[in-house]
């Protein structure tokens, strides 16, 4: 008898940096679920959500992506404690009963991140670029490992947080750990890069870049000119995408 299909995907945009798709088929594949397929769908505004589900019955669970990990909150039936604590959602658990869609969210960026951080030894304070739905999943992951840290934002009227011209030389000197959670140097604008003052760094630094394509961005290549210790983002994509392929399994 022929299995129904089960569709997953990833929403976000724009798409075309995202390795999930060959990442989930591959999974798929390997684990011989043929009736299992992942697809990108791109939404040109998250408001486009909805229509998504009820367009797509077969869809069982999503990947959230950039600009929409807070911007989906709002959408959802249900978060569990990693997305509230987290601020931030990247799974969607979609289950669909007596023509009933009711949503989930969950966040594995944070324990995904967790995850590569393990036998590193990390040396905080950190400076955490970026303030979107990437950095707040590093903010929870931070919090949980007990790493002091700072956001850094063109935003900089906010309390607390730093604007890059902040970035001093005694600044840089005194945060070992710098992470990078925007999209500057992520394909097609791989010339991009942070814009922090990167003759100040030392061997004793660590860079983290969410980013994964490409493998070595700017924000890395001048880290690794400067001698510190680096980490690009594919580790925490095959980490979270793990985590993200149980919660999609244990609906189905
Ligand atoms: P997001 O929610 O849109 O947030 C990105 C943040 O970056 C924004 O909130 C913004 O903070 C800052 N930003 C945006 N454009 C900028 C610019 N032109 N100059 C300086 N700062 C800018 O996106 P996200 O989902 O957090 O993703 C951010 C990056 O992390 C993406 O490249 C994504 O692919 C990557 N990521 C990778 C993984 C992984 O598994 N490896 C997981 C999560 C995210 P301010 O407005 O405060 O400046």
């Amino acid at each position: 008898m022929e299995q129904q299909k089960v569709l997953f995907g990833l929403v976000g945009f724009p798409l075309g940096h995202s390795r999930s798709q060959e990442w989930f088929n591959a999974r798929f594949a390997l684990e011989g679920k043929t009736n299992a397929e992942y697809r990108l769908f791109p939404l040109n505004v998250i408001e486009e959500f909805p229509s998504l589900l009820r367009n797509e019955p077969d869809l069982a669970g999503l990947n959230v992506t950039i600009p929409y990990k807070e911007k989906i909150i709002p959408f959802l039936d249900e978060l569990d404690e990693s997305a509230r604590s987290a601020g931030a959602v990247n799974t969607v658990r979609i289950t669909r009963r007596d023509g009933l869609i009711t949503t989930k969210g969950f966040n594995t960026d944070a324990p995904g991140f967790l995850k590569t951080t393990e036998g590193l030894a990390l040396k905080g304070p950190a400076l955490i670029l970026g303030t979107g739905g990437g950095a707040k999943a590093v903010e929870y992951a931070l919090s949980l490992k007990g790493i002091p840290f700072s956001f850094v934002s063109r935003k900089s009227d906010a309390h607390g947080i730093l604007s890059y011209t902040d970035l001093t030389q005694g600044l840089i000197r005194s945060h070992l750990l710098i992470i990078n959670a925007t999209p500057l140097g992520m394909h097609p604008d791989t010339g991009s890069f942070p814009p922090i003052p990167y003759q100040f760094l030392t061997r004793d630094h660590f860079l983290y870049d969410l980013i994964y394509n490409p493998e070595e961005t700017e924000f890395l290549k001048k880290g690794l000119a400067m001698n510190t210790r680096v980490m690009n983002g594919w580790q925490m994509l095959v980490s979270q995408a793990e985590l993200s392929y149980n919660i999609f399994m244990e609906g189905g």
